[in-house]
């Protein structure tokens, strides 16, 4: 799992993982953590005013 300190939108990717889409950081190859995940989606939500 990620354990990067500073992540942005434009370093995560998505996979297929099964059914599900999994978030990954494309710089260290890992999956962003559930805190990342809230981070990244908090960032977006400001990014694209979708609150
Ligand atoms: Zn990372």
């Amino acid at each position: 799992m990620c354990k990067c300190a500073k992540i942005s939108i434009e370093d995560v990717s998505y996979r297929s993982v099964g059914m599900n889409q999994t978030a990954y950081h494309k710089e260290c190859g890992e999956d962003l953590s559930p805190i990342q995940v809230s981070i990244i989606d908090k960032q977006r939500i400001n990014e694209w005013g979708l609150a």
